[in-house]
């Protein structure tokens, strides 16, 4: 009784990306979360787009399926968007982590070589992540360092 539907079987060994525009994908809007129900809008298809990540301005796809993934699956909110590529992303989670353990760090004596890479750690965040970051945390490590560096220095004259 079942007809199963024989899918055209296009791709060969030319494996071309489809035109990302074309693909659509419904909305199931039962499966949205409360925040995005409240929305003042939802369209009713996802569909494929391109975004410049914000990082390294390369060109990226937030794909329909990956956006269904999103807002019905993880119930993220509806109009919350990618702003960076899958790699920048990558680094970006990278060193959120690495970042996080940066106060218990300071408790232990560092030398001005590892609190120069945190610094430059918390810049790249910094670009990573929309230029937002801890300046409380950025300012500690540089005062840290400043007086690190003074210590370790000859006295002058
Ligand atoms: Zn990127």
């Amino acid at each position: 009784m079942s007809i199963k539907k024989k899918s055209k079987n296009t791709s060969n060994t030319h494996r071309k990306k489809k035109p990302i525009l074309e693909e659509k994908i419904k909305v199931n809007f039962a499966e949205l979360s409360k925040e995005s129900k409240r929305s003042w809008y939802i369209p009713g298809y996802y569909e494929s787009y391109t975004y410049n990540c914000i990082a390294c301005g390369k060109d990226s796809e937030f794909a329909a399926n990956l956006q269904k993934k999103w807002y019905e699956e993880k119930k993220r909110y509806f109009w919350m968007r990618p702003n960076k590529c899958s790699q920048c992303y990558g680094e970006w989670l990278e060193l959120k982590r690495e970042i996080g353990k940066f106060p218990e760090l300071l408790k232990t004596p560092l030398t001005t070589v590892e609190l120069t890479a945190m610094l430059a750690k918390l810049e790249r965040f910094r670009i990573l992540n929309n230029q937002k970051f801890d300046f409380s945390l950025h300012n500690r490590i540089k005062k840290i360092l400043q007086s690190t560096m003074e210590l370790s220095e000859p006295p002058l004259s």
